[in-house]
């Protein structure tokens, strides 16, 4: 992979794909500036531990993808830290279990505020101070981005809205060289699915396992990777596409 000296910012690297996808990059040169929410447990710190364990660089910085202000000075950190910005992950979400009549519209905005305005706050801030060469990904889902999940419409909707965005913003910024991509992750074990209330829980996660043909869910360093590869050299010819992780959970056929 072709990556070495590049800066990356990505949001929600405090915990799941986002911190495993910092680890990656440290193990490819890549400088990130790991996004963390205050509002969340996760630890920031152990994130940047790990980065230099794998002898890599990162800078810490607070984000909420709620608020533009806070994504542009995220955004800038990376040029204030390392005079670049080549990749943006717009990685942060939020998982939220309702069901349609108990929908209000504070609640399905509150979740595209985050799963899909927040997308567009990281990719417009990333885009700005890119160049030539540049790469953007956001993290969609399967619920949505292929599946309906019940009591999550608001969540599916803003995970398929992604897409249309990722697709857009890669029409729009072929003629600048900066190319726009999605990942789609199947049942990946992180805090958000091990979260029993509005996800599948430990044990859910379990049982789902069972029934993915690869026999059990996703780790966090298996969409990183790909995350990784969406914004190298070597896929340099790719832009507004998306590729789906799941250990091929969406292509069983179920009686
Ligand atoms: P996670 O909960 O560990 O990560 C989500 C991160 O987003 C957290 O670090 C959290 O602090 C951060 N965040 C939440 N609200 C924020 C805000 N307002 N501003 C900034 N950051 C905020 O779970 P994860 O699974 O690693 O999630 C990463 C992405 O992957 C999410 O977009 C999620 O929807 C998506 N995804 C996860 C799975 C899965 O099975 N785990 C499947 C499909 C898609």
């Amino acid at each position: 992979m072709t990556s070495e000296n590049k800066v990356a910012v990505i949001t929600g690297a405090a915990s799941g794909i986002g911190r495993a996808l910092a680890v990656h990059y440290a193990q490819h040169g890549v400088h990130s500036v790991i996004g963390t929410f205050p509002g969340d447990p996760h630890d920031p710190e152990e994130t940047l531990r790990l980065v230099k364990d794998a002898g890599g660089e990162a800078a810490i910085q607070q984000v909420d993808v709620r608020s533009t202000s806070s994504v542009d000075g995220f955004a800038q950190r990376a040029m204030d830290e390392y005079g670049r910005l080549d990749y943006a992950i717009a990685n942060a979400g939020i998982l939220r279990n309702s069901p349609l009549e108990e929908m209000t519209d504070e609640r399905w905005h509150d979740m595209l505020n985050v799963d899909l305005t927040g997308v567009l706050r990281t990719l417009r801030a990333g885009a700005a101070r890119m160049t030539e060469g540049g790469a953007l990904v956001a993290v969609s889902s399967i619920a949505g981005g292929v599946y309906g999940w019940e009591e999550h419409a608001h969540y599916a909707a803003a995970k398929a809205g992604v897409l249309g965005l990722i697709r857009s913003v890669a029409v729009e910024l072929g003629p600048r060289r900066i190319r726009a991509n999605a990942v789609i992750p199947g049942l990946i074990e992180t805090p958000q699915s091990l979260d029993s209330i509005n996800s599948l829980g430990p044990e859910g996660l379990q049982r789902a396992g069972k029934d993915i043909p690869w026999g059990r869910v996703g780790r966090p360093e298996e969409v990183a990777s790909v995350i990784g590869f969406l914004t190298s050299d070597d896929s340099r010819y790719m832009t507004g596409q998306s590729l789906i992780v799941d250990g091929g959970l969406t292509v069983k056929m179920r009686a």
